[in-house]
């Protein structure tokens, strides 16, 4: 599933992304035996509420005004389910959070971030993980994680310039 870009098309029906989601939750927590508890579900909802990384702190401040009140472990223990099962991904270089789009299927990503307007469309390339890996193998270099973060302007930032 690399055809469209949803996140950098501009519009498009973003409820599709949710409900997207979602499915391949269930479907991933049925097929291992996990289970998708409340909180881990309503986490999962909140990352998705857009294709912008979410901090931590910014799910637990919309948690605490639904009314849910978590701790911060509570909430970081959802978001280390999440990730470790491939939900979501972390962005480190925003110590953020966004919403895994090839959920369910064996692949590392690589998450473009837009500097302008935050939005971040990921792509899962084989051939880039493949010659990684090859070079680690070179290198006699034991990857535990590999997420590659590329930073810049979406199209529409480009533009209009915008990179505040
Ligand atoms: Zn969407
Ligand atoms: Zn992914
Ligand atoms: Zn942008």
């Amino acid at each position: 599933m690399n055809a469209v870009n949803p996140a950098f098309a501009g519009s498009h029906d973003h409820r599709s992304c949710i409900s997207h989601a979602l499915g391949a939750a269930e479907r991933l927590c049925a097929s291992q035996g996990l289970r998708l508890t409340a909180i881990r579900r309503r986490v999962l909802e909140l990352i998705w509420r857009s294709h912008r990384p979410s901090g931590a702190y910014e799910l637990l401040g919309q948690l605490s005004a639904e009314g849910h009140k978590p701790s911060p472990p509570t909430v970081y223990r959802a978001l280390d389910f999440l990730v470790a099962h491939g939900l979501v991904h972390k962005v480190s270089s925003r110590n953020a959070y966004v919403g895994c789009m090839h959920a369910g299927q064996d692949h590392v990503a690589q998450i473009f971030i837009c500097d302008g307007c935050s939005l971040a469309f990921e792509q899962a390339d084989g051939a880039l993980d493949r010659r990684i890996r090859r070079n680690a193998r070179d290198l006699h270099f034991h990857i535990r994680e590999q997420t590659v973060e590329i930073a810049g302007l979406c199209p529409d930032c480009a533009e209009t310039g915008r990179d505040d």
